[in-house]
């Protein structure tokens, strides 16, 4: 039943992280340090501990996930970087093959070079029964749609 001064101890209270209970709780300041909480009370396991702020502040699962999409970044660029490797050696393989036109009527065989209006020059690397081609492009790989082998 004390009237309490405000200039005496002053029992505020703080979320933070409790090392003992592990997680964030409600806690009593029971030092600062200038204008930081330098030591806190914990009032589930009353245990005094420094200061840690609560780790729900800065989310745990957002580190993992920068992580991952870095990774994954990092990932496409090689992948982008062996296609045009690929494309590149494809190309000097079949320095001889001429460039067919693009279009639906054309037929194709592997190794085939095409020139496509959107992709530019590709080269067939794989023929999908009955009717679609995988041409490599500089940049990409294409699953294109042709008049399929069955005449070739
Ligand atoms: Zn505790």
């Amino acid at each position: 039943m004390s009237n309490k001064s405000t200039s005496s101890a002053v029992a505020t209270q703080a979320l933070a992280y409790c090392t003992s209970c592990k997680m964030d709780l409600n806690s009593i300041i029971v030092a600062m340090k200038a204008d930081r909480i330098a030591k806190v009370q914990c009032l589930t396991c009353k245990k005094e501990h420094a200061y840690k702020a609560p780790k729900g502040i800065d989310s745990p699962e957002k580190k993992p996930t920068k992580r991952a999409s870095k990774k994954k970044e990092a990932q496409e660029a090689a992948t982008a970087q062996s296609i045009e490797m690929e494309w590149e050696k494809l190309m000097n393989q079949n320095k001889e093959a001429p460039i067919k036109g693009y279009s639906l009527q054309a037929h194709f065989v592997l190794g085939d070079k095409i020139k496509h209006p959107t992709f530019g020059d590709g080269i067939v690397g794989r023929l999908i029964y009955p009717n679609k081609i995988e041409v490599l492009f500089r940049n990409d790989l294409k699953i294109l749609i042709y008049a399929g082998s069955r005449q070739a």
